[in-house]
């Protein structure tokens, strides 16, 4: 088996990496950073989103795993004392294919237009002013946006940034996008729904931001500044994430465990 894992940087998730590596090379695994199968991210769920983005073009080829070396996490399900579980189930048993789905986001800029992903979610945000913009639904005009911001988060990332927004939680085996606001202004030229929007697989957004403005852009932790945005478009990738799941990881049980602070058996 090819594999590679990814750290977070800290002593710990460092250190677990040296272990993994030894327990791995005694099962017969491969270390291979070009054309891992599995990648294993140690230390938080943002570690598993560098991850995602390290090995985006191979997102087809790839499964992931992830070892938390914090609170349990909701890509991070294996804890700091089951490494050894962990390799010895990679080595002697088949994983279940988990496949979410991700954000596609097509900038149209003066450069033409450029294609990002995302497995939590795209914002856009003004960096002088507030955001000014057009937005609509299946090439008709929804609504005139005009206030700090625009969230459009997959399933797995309804629970990140969205749920700050009020938005809804939604499970990932669901094929949607869903649009938050971030302190809209409403008056009778701006006006929006006020309520976050969950859009099907086969629908798509259109965010028409007023010309020359200033935009930082996120896709999960990475960020750009543009000037030249002439519109976004924001759809359900026909690609999609992989985890490798050795024993189930119910959704619902890291919801509660993550917000209720109920235990997970
Ligand atoms: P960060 O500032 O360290 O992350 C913020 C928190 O979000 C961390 O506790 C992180 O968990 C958690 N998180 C990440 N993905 C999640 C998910 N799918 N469900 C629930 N919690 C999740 O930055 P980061 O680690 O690079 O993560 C980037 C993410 O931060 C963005 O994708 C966005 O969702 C989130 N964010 C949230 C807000 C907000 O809620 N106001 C604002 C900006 C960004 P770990 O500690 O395990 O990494
Ligand atoms: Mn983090």
């Amino acid at each position: 088996m090819n594999y590679v894992v990814i750290d977070r940087g800290d002593e710990l998730s460092k250190k677990l990496a040296v272990d993994f590596h030894t327990l791995a090379a005694a099962r017969g695994f491969t270390r291979n950073e070009g054309h891992p199968e599995i990648v294993i991210s140690i230390g938080g769920d943002g570690t598993l989103l560098q991850a995602f983005h390290t090995y985006a073009d191979r997102i087809d080829e790839v499964a992931f795993v992830g070892i938390h070396t914090g609170h349990l996490g909701f890509f991070a399900d294996w804890k700091i004392d089951e490494l050894e579980e962990l390799v010895r189930m990679m080595a002697e048993e088949e994983p279940k294919i988990v496949r979410y789905p991700l954000a596609e986001i097509v900038l149209d800029t003066s450069e033409g237009l450029s294609t990002h992903i995302a497995v939590n979610e795209f914002t856009l945000k003004g960096v002088d002013n507030t955001l000014v913009a057009q937005i609509d639904i299946n090439d008709e005009l929804f609504e005139m946006f005009r206030g700090d911001g625009i969230v459009v988060s997959t399933p797995s990332g309804s629970t990140a940034y969205n749920k700050s927004l009020g938005g809804a939680v939604i499970h990932p085996s669901i094929e949607c996008l869903q649009i938050a606001e971030i302190a809209s202004i409403n008056n009778r030229v701006y006006r929006t729904l006020g309520s976050s929007v969950v859009l099907p697989q086969h629908h798509h957004c259109d965010i028409i931001s007023r010309k020359d403005q200033r935009l930082q852009l996120t896709f999960d932790h990475l960020n750009i500044t543009r000037s030249d945005i002439r519109a976004i478009r924001c759809s359900v990738s026909t690609r999609k994430i992989s985890f490798a799941r050795y024993r189930p990881f119910p959704f619902w049980n890291r919801v509660r465990e993550a917000f209720l602070g109920y235990d997970v058996k």
